[in-house]
This record gives structure tokens, C-alpha cells and sequence, in this order.
């Protein structure tokens, strides 16, 4: 590789220091087995002052380097951390199934996603057309003045500052989609662990930094810094030299780091994709025809890893003339599971002050279904617990739209089918919405689906949102409090867009610009050429 200087970050083996990983401390914490409650070692040291400031600056460094990379260059780089991640593989499914109980079949399948994804952002970051190069060529004999030439394109944003949630270890975590995009839009990352999950983030950023190494990218590529509170993630959003935020997790975390990068001096974006409950409108047709089906689906829903995705369906209108076929399904799948095993102690005491809030709190929501027996081999767990209501309780209580992380669900029960439309252009942001529907709810269907799509960023049909396909059209955004900002989305290639800002070069000789706009088009690249698309060059 030519162009980049590395500047000797050493890789070495296990439980060894490499500059880039930070490890080391005296405030310390220990991984917890949220199974056992065992704690795991090794103690992984909370990120000094110093260490977050070295870190900003290496990404400062390199943000220049990784600037005037080529797109094929960071292709490379994404391609080759894939490749490490699988031969890496065992090692960090077995540590993250000791740190976030999630089964070893559901590790590997999100590994698979992760070297997926950072696959996809290879081919995008080769491609190039992402950079979106727009040329409006001179025009020297207009009149009365004449036209300049204008060139523009997407230029990386600089450091990224990435924090990933506690409910995938992988996907949305070290090496998750916001890494990959950030390295594929050219921009140095700097990761604050989880401390959930240190180990799995360790051995995620060991591979990460053996790709850089050996490609010789600079050391201030990729840094990983851990923390079992607020202050390292604090500092580095606060820090100068960092361009932007990333963040998947919780509305308050997300709002707590919005305002932080919003305070600054040179306020920066922060890209905060928060949590959401989803709400799922079943229309009649749909279940007169289905209700037992729908039931049965929604069960799976709400409870896939334990009610502990950022999609989980968390409420559910139904007509008040649902068949009692719809309840008993859902009683008796909820009935029939036990406690179910949660990510952390935090989050499982979490869930269950939530249920018992919304349980004590509101005269008008009563319990009709929930989990009989308790696993005892699990000391971090939450019982699947069902909900009802009315309509005007539902839209008297905001509370009640709020997302509760866990295996719950509240069914809201609506008597015409002209409520359901208002409820939902008074909805807040989510990350998701769904129609149930059939032909002859026909006539209501445009109505609801104007009034989704202004609330949501992906609007379901006749299905179940868990789960986020990974791919170029998917949005996984949506208004405010969903996200912080709707205009982009977190999952998927388009999630590029968000570490990356228009720049115009006007009458720059065509030798100093970059290649993506000269006038010979030397990558080929799709470019708009006064307006009309082409591969074509100036030439
Ligand atoms: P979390 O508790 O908000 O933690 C996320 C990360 O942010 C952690 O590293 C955490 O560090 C840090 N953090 C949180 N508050 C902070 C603050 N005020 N200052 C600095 N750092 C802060 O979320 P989680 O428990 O990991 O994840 C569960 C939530 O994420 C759920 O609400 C779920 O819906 C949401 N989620 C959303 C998506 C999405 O795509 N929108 C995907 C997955 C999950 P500390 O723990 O040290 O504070």
C-alpha cells in the first residue's frame, strides 16, 4: 500500500498491550457472566485522560492519510478485518457468551452478519459512486457572466467517536456497522467498549488493529478504549479533534451524548440510534382473517432475545371485536416460557421496575398473561409479561409509548378503525411501525400508511419488525426520540452518508482535485455531469 505511513503498532498476543487497545488502568472493572454472575477476568483499566487524549490525536493524524486513501485501499482494509474476525471466530463467540449469555448459534449467526456487513462496506468504499461526484463543467462565454467550474463530492468528516450497545456484541458493537462505515467513508475510529462486553470487544479490536498493521494503515487508525462509566465516552465526545458521533443504545444515553456534542465549542453531529416500542396496527380484515397467526407471531416477536432488540414490537392495536382466538393463542405461548435470560443484572433490574411501573402505575392496564415458571439457572432474567388496554388510556398515559427493554408487550385495544389513523399521526418517532392488513380493510390502509410513514423509519407489512435486514435500501432511522436524526439511517450502505460532508471545488485545476473528479474520470465512476449521469469523461 502506498501513501500511508504506519507508525508501529505492535500486535501481540492475548492479555498483551497493543497501543491502539487501551487495557490497563487502576479504576477497574471485571466482565460479569449474566448467567452465573460470575465475575470474569481479566480487569480491564478505565481509559485515563491521557489515553483519551492520545487516542484523539493518532485519529487526528490519520484522518489525513486515511483522507486520500482510495476507495479500492479501504476496501482492503474492510476485507482483511472480515477476514481476521472469522479466523478469530471461536475465541470471540466462546467470550461473548460468557459475557452477554446469548447462545453460541446466535453469536455465530451475528458474526456472520458483522463479516457481512463489513463485506458489503468493501464493495461499496471500491465501487465509489457512493461520493455522489457532481460536475457542472465551465462555462466561459456565458452571459452576461461567466460560468465557473464546479465540482463537488463527499469528503470524509474526520474522527468518529462509535459507542455500541450491550445487545449486539458484535453487529452493533467494535466492529458493527458503524465502524464499518466510518472506515469505508474513510474516517479513524475510536470505540468505547461496552462494559458489558470487554472481552469480546478486546478480541474484536485485536483483530481490527492486526488488519490495519499488517495493511500499514497509521496506528491512530482504529482505537478501543474502555470504561465502566460515563467519563471516557464523555471526553471523547468533548475532545476537538473528534468530527462525530456514533451511538446505538438507550434514549437517555443518546441524549445525554447529543447534548454534549451539541454544547461544544464546534458543535459535531451526534448519530444517536435509540430505542423505540414499534407499534404494530392490526387492521379488522386482518384479524378476522389471521388472528391466531398474528397472535402466534407476535409471541416470536416480542420475545426474540428475550424482548432485547431495539425493534421488538412493544405495542399492539387490535379491534376491540378481536376473537378470543387471538388472547388465547397469546396466553397460551406466553404461558407456556419461562423467565428468560437477559443481558445484564442492570438491564434484567431494569425490566422489571419497568413491568411493575407500568403494572402499579396505571389503574387502567391490566396483566393478562405472563411466564409461569422461573429458570433457575439464570440470575439475570426477566419474566415475558403481557399487557392491555384501551385506547384512551393508551393515548392519556404517554408513558405507555415508551420503550420497556424486555420481553413485554401491550395490547391496545381500539373501537373504529378512524381512531387508529389519529393515534398514529400523534404518534412519536420510532424505529419501526406495521400494518396488519387484508382487502377488506382496503379503504383505511392509505390513510394509516400516510400518517406511519411521517412517524417511523420503516414501515412493516403483514409481518413482524425484529430484525434489520443488512442492505442498500434499508432504513433503521426514524424522527426523534427514535434517532437523532431522520435524514439517515444507521443500518445499511446508506448509513455512509452520516460520517461524510458535501465539499465544492470551484476552478481547482483538474491535476489537485481528487480522482473522483477529474475530468478524464479515471475510476470509471457513475458521475452527474451537467446534470446527466454518466461514466463518461470530460475528454
Ligand atoms: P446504553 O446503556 O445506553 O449503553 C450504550 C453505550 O453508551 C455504553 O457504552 C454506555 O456506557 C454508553 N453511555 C450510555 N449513556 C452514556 C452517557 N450519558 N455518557 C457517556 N456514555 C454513555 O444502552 P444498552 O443497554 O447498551 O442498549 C440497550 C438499548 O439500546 C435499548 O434501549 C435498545 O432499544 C437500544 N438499541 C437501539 C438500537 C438501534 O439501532 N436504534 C440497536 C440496539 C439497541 P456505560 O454503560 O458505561 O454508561
Amino acid at each position: 500500500m502506498s501513501g500511508i505511513e504506519m507508525t508501529g503498532a505492535a500486535v501481540m498476543g492475548m492479555g498483551k498491550p497493543v497501543r491502539s487497545i487501551q487495557r490497563a488502568g487502576e479504576s477497574g472493572f471485571w466482565a460479569v457472566n449474566p448467567m452465573t454472575g460470575e465475575m470474569l477476568e481479566p480487569k480491564y483499566g478505565c481509559a485515563t485522560d491521557a489515553e483519551v487524549a492520545e487516542a484523539a490525536t493518532r485519529a487526528g493524524e490519520a484522518a489525513w492519510a486515511m483522507a486520500v486513501s482510495s476507495g479500492e485501499m479501504r476496501a482492503e482494509l474492510l476485507r482483511k478485518i472480515a477476514e481476521k474476525l472469522l479466523s478469530a471466530q471461536e475465541a470471540i463467540v466462546q467470550r461473548a457468551h460468557l459475557e452477554t449469555g446469548l447462545p453460541l448459534a446466535r453469536l455465530n449467526g451475528e458474526m456472520g452478519r458483522t463479516v457481512g456487513q463489513l463485506r458489503l462496506f468493501a464493495d461499496v468504499a471500491a465501487d465509489g459512486s457512493w461520493v455522489d461526484a457532481r460536475i457542472d463543467t465551465a462555462q466561459p462565454e456565458r452571459t452576461p457572466i461567466p460560468r465557473p467550474a464546479v465540482r463537488s463530492m463527499l469528503r470524509p468528516l474526520g474522527p468518529v467517536v462509535v459507542f455500541g450497545a450491550s445487545n449486539f456484541p458484535l453487529a452493533f458493537s467494535v466492529a458493527g456497522g458503524d465502524t464499518a462505515a466510518a472506515l469505508a467513508a474513510g474516517c479513524p475510529v475510536i470505540v468505547k467498549a461496552h462494559p458489558a462486553h470487554p472481552g469480546t470487544s478486546e478480541l474484536v479490536g485485536r483483530a481490527i488493529c492486526e488488519a490495519t498493521s499488517e495493511l500499514g494503515w497509521p496506528e491512530g487508525t482504529f482505537a478501543l478504549l474502555f470504561d465502566s462509566g460515563m467519563a471516557v465516552g464523555a471526553a471523547l465526545v468533548q475532545h476537538p479533534l473528534v468530527q462525530a458521533v456514533a451511538f446505538t443504545g438507550s434514549t437517555a444515553g443518546g441524549q445525554a451524548l447529543m447534548k454534549l456534542a451539541a454544547s461544544r465549542p464546534e458543535p459535531i453531529p451526534c448519530f444517536a440510534e435509540m430505542g423505540s416500542s414499534n407499534p404494530v396496527f392490526v387492521l379488522p380484515g386482518a384479524m378476522e382473517a389471521r388472528a391466531g397467526a398474528i397472535a402466534g407471531g407476535l409471541a416470536t416477536s416480542f420475545t426474540l432475545g428475550s424482548g432485547q432488540f431495539c425493534t421488538k414490537p412493544g405495542v399492539v392495536f387490535v379491534t376491540k371485536s378481536t376473537p378470543e382466538s387471538f388472547w388465547e393463542t397469546l396466553r397460551a405461548a406466553v404461558g407456556g416460557m419461562a423467565s428468560m435470560g437477559m443481558l445484564t443484572a442492570g438491564i434484567a433490574a431494569r425490566y422489571r421496575q419497568g413491568v411493575d411501573a407500568r403494572k402499579r402505575g396505571a389503574h387502567g392496564v391490566e396483566t393478562f398473561a405472563e411466564a409461569a415458571r422461573t429458570d433457575e439457572s439464570q440470575i439475570a432474567a426477566g419474566a415475558p409479561t403481557l399487557m392491555k388496554t384501551t385506547l384512551e388510556h393508551y393515548v392519556s398515559t404517554p408513558e405507555l409509548e415508551e420503550e420497556i427493554f424486555g420481553p413485554t408487550m401491550l395490547v391496545v385495544e381500539y373501537a373504529t378503525v378512524e381512531e387508529l389513523t389519529w393515534v398514529a399521526q400523534g404518534l412519536r418517532g420510532h424505529l419501526t411501525t406495521t400494518i396488519h392488513a387484508e382487502e377488506a380493510d382496503g379503504e383505511f390502509v392509505a390513510g394509516l400508511l400516510a400518517a406511519l410513514e411521517r412517524r417511523a423509519g420503516r414501515v412493516v407489512w403483514n409481518s413482524y419488525p425484529t430484525g434489520v435486514e443488512v442492505c442498500h435500501a434499508m432504513v433503521h432511522g426514524g424522527p426523534f426520540p427514535a434517532t437523532s436524526d431522520s435524514r439517515f439511517t444507521s443500518v445499511g450502505t446508506a448509513s455512509i452518508l452520516r460520517f461524510a460532508r458535501p465539499v465544492c471545488f470551484q476552478d481547482v485545476p483538474d491535476g489537485w482535485l481528487p480522482k473522483e473528479l477529474q475530468g478524464s474520470n479515471p475510476l470509471g465512476m457513475e458521475r452527474i455531469v451537467n446534470g446527466r449521469r454518466t461514466r463518461e469523461s470530460l475528454e
